[in-house]
């Protein structure tokens, strides 16, 4: 059986980033860049004043000035800077002459009414934005593989990057297997329960910034899944994930059906606890993967292996295991598969600590709201004092 680590580098080798597409900026929040953005011009691109206030001339003492009009906001800047014994309003913002400029708050004066001002102090160069103080033309702004968050998008958006090229969210076909599963709005018959994997999946791709084409619900027969499996390889989805059905039992058709359509089996079990029966195919570089049904399986290999391929076909790193120092009295029972044991966080002071949440066994849906995480619990040995998580929210 393969072991998670090993299954994680496989499967980076497997995932090869999808083609990026460009996007206006409004439809690129949460993308992956896929190319550097460099600064067109010098950032600022001109001399600004960060006060409202006067320009002076950079020898202009403390004392009486003379007010020669208003630089707004918007207009260019002066060629030259006042000659002594003369200012400028300006404003926030206003663009000043390239040489000789100083400015002085307007707190720090006294107008006058004979069209003068008074410089309670001298004026000094502080409070100008000098043009290429924050970047200079041709310096990286964002790099190749950064997330477009909020503050990235308002970065494009300042130097006129307004079609970056980007990650394509990858399209992903759900099936759902299980002849015991309803609808949720469904009251169960006798041994039946509600199907909770769809509406998981649709969520947790939603968090990732895939995109959920098509999902589909079948019955357990062979047929009805072979079939339905046709019906998710004509979408164009990338990624097909297949619900139920990928261990040993009768009703187990997942591998059997992926390899009838030509896919490659890598792997049908990795040595995770929850999360075992977990089939790893592909085709021409489309990728399949069988999860095994039970809630909790299906969240830990959602967040073990399928979100990590979506970070791959994404262009970008996936999530970095995180260290941390295990809550005293935490009992984590050691199994000779490695465990991925659902956790929170419970800071302590400046100290980080990661407190394992109580679960019974790959059906326990009932931490599954609470988790921040996934703690990693290794074969045999068990946990020490420092743990590694794997964050999942
Ligand atoms: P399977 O992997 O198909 O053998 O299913 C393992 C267990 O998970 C069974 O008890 C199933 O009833 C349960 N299960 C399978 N699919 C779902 C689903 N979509 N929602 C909730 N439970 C499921
Ligand atoms: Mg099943």
């Amino acid at each position: 059986m393969i072991t998670v680590a090993d299954l994680w580098t496989r499967l980076d080798a497997l995932a090869r980033p999808l083609p990026g597409e460009r996007v206006p900026l409004a439809s690129a929040h949460g993308r992956i860049l896929h190319e550097p953005i460099l600064a067109p011009e010098d950032q600022p691109p001109f001399d600004r004043s960060a006060i409202d206030g006067y320009l002076v001339h950079v020898e202009q003492p403390a004392g009486l000035a003379v007010l020669e009009g208003t630089i707004q906001p918007g207009s260019p800047a002066p060629a030259f800077a006042p000659s002594p014994g003369t200012a400028y309003r300006v404003l926030t913002g206003s663009a000043l002459p390239p040489e000789k400029a100083a400015l002085i708050m307007q707190e720090d004066t006294k107008a006058t009414d004979t069209g003068r001002v008074h410089l309670l102090q001298p004026p000094s160069t502080k409070h100008i934005r000098r043009r290429g103080s924050q970047a200079r033309a041709g310096d990286m702004l964002l790099s190749s593989g950064q997330i477009l968050n909020a503050g990235a998008l308002a970065l494009l958006a300042s130097v006129g990057a307004t079609t970056p090229l980007v990650s394509r969210p990858a399209r992903v076909a759900h099936l759902v297997t299980g002849g015991e599963l309803v609808s949720p709005d469904t009251t169960p018959a006798q041994g039946q329960i509600r199907d909770s994997n769809s509406t998981l999946i649709a969520a947790l791709l939603r968090d990732t910034g895939a995109a959920l084409i098509w999902q589909q619900r079948v019955s357990d027969s062979r047929t009805a899944t072979a079939d339905a499996l046709t019906a998710a390889l004509a979408t164009n989805a990338d990624v097909i994930l297949v619900s139920g059905g990928a261990s040993v039992g009768d009703h187990d058709h997942t591998g059997a059906l992926l390899a009838a359509q030509g896919f490659t089996i890598h792997y049908d079990k990795v040595a995770s606890r929850p999360g075992k029966p977990f089939i790893a195919a592909s085709r021409d570089g489309r990728l399949a993967f069988g999860l095994p049904g039970n809630p909790l399986s299906h969240f830990v290999c959602f967040h073990l292996f399928v979100k990590r391929v979506l970070a791959r076909l994404a262009g970008t790193e996936p999530s970095a295991l995180v260290r941390a120092k295990l809550a005293p009295r935490a009992e984590l029972r050691p199994d000779p598969r490695e465990t991925w044991w659902p956790c929170v966080w419970a800071d302590e002071g400046a100290t980080r600590r990661v407190l394992p949440l109580p679960w019974r066994d790959s059906s326990d849906l009932t931490v599954l709201g609470a988790a921040e995480g996934l703690l990693r619990v290794p074969a045999t040995a068990g946990a020490g004092a420092e743990v590694e998580v794997l964050p999942c929210r």
